[in-house]
């Protein structure tokens, strides 16, 4: 856990080992209201999100920091899930806990003619995370194993290959200095049927609404499945996979803000030293 080995309040294990996707089950029989390894309710976990994001905070600018010292390092978040899952609200719950400056914010949708033109990964190398910043994709490369997959988009000799590609590109993404962590958010069917309704009910969230989402519902087994094999082919050390229950939205939110925090524990940075001489700049300072 990086430097400091102290548990979080409220948390009885590790987020990253009690989240771990190779310790959550069959996705099929996941409880999306559970929060395994956390006491806490919907308030304390409101307040501790608030609490904890002043140590996201800092840690991101000391990222950032080091950035402009010359690190190279960066961290990318990936966010998958199924329609009303939440995605959107960790952007902006999580992410908005950051400095905007030193995030790269990305959602992918359906590929463009030109980005078909290409191999799949060739829109996701574009948006990796600079030096110094935290990337995050508002879904990525693993809708080419969900949607694409559900539906045969292309051929299942096609994207069951994608699988070993993707494992091979996340390695020299980790190699090459930046931290992955890949969250997916499980919602439960009723829930979504909660979330689709109201926002049908309200004239300000029909924006949000995609009559295509009751279609994709349709097929919900098959993105089990789909999920089940991601979970089982790319939750490797170099980029986990933490599965998130998504009914409380409160809790995957907290979730995701401790799984930042522990990514960027992990890369032991300190401020980044001057590379002017203080005492002599005080001086100059104090005879201005
Ligand atoms: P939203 O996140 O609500 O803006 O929707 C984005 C849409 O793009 C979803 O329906 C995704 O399934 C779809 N999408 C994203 N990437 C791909 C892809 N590689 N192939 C097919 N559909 C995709
Ligand atoms: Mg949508």
């Amino acid at each position: 856990m990086g430097k400091s080995e102290q548990l979080p309040d409220g948390w009885s294990a590790a987020p990253r080992e009690t989240l771990r996707a190779a310790n959550a089950g069959p996705i099929a029989a996941y409880d999306p209201s559970s929060t395994p390894g956390y006491s806490g309710d919907k308030e304390t976990g409101t307040a501790a999100l608030a609490a904890r994001g002043e140590l996201l905070a800092d840690l991101q600018e000391m990222l950032f920091a080091n950035g402009r010292s010359g690190d190279h390092r960066s961290v990318l978040l990936v966010i998958q899930g199924m329609d009303t899952a939440g995605k959107g609200g960790i952007v902006r719950h999580v992410g908005g806990l950051c400095d905007p400056q030193g995030l790269r914010i990305k959602g992918f949708g359906p590929p463009t003619k030109e980005e078909l033109a290409h191999d799949f990964l060739w829109r996701i190398h574009r948006e990796l995370p600079p030096a110094g910043r935290i990337g995050i994709f508002d879904r990525s490369h693993y809708e080419d194993v969900l949607p694409v997959r559900v539906h045969n988009l292309v051929p299942e000799s096609v994207w069951s290959q994608r699988y070993d590609a993707i494992n091979q590109f996340e390695r020299e993404v980790a190699d090459a200095g930046t931290t992955i962590v890949k969250v997916a958010l499980v919602v439960s069917k009723e829930e979504q049927k909660q979330r689709l309704s109201d926002r049908l009910d309200d004239p300000n969230k029909h924006w949000k609404y995609n009559p295509s989402d009751v279609d994709e519902r349709g097929h919900w087994d098959d993105y089990l499945e789909a999920y089940q094999a991601i979970f089982d082919r790319t939750d490797t050390p170099h980029a986990p996979w933490y599965v998130l229950g998504a009914d409380r939205k409160w809790f995957s939110r907290l979730a995701v803000c401790e799984l930042l925090i522990d990514a960027l524990d992990g890369l032991d940075l300190g401020w980044p030293k001057a590379t002017f001489d203080v005492e002599k700049e005080k001086a100059r300072v104090a005879a201005l």
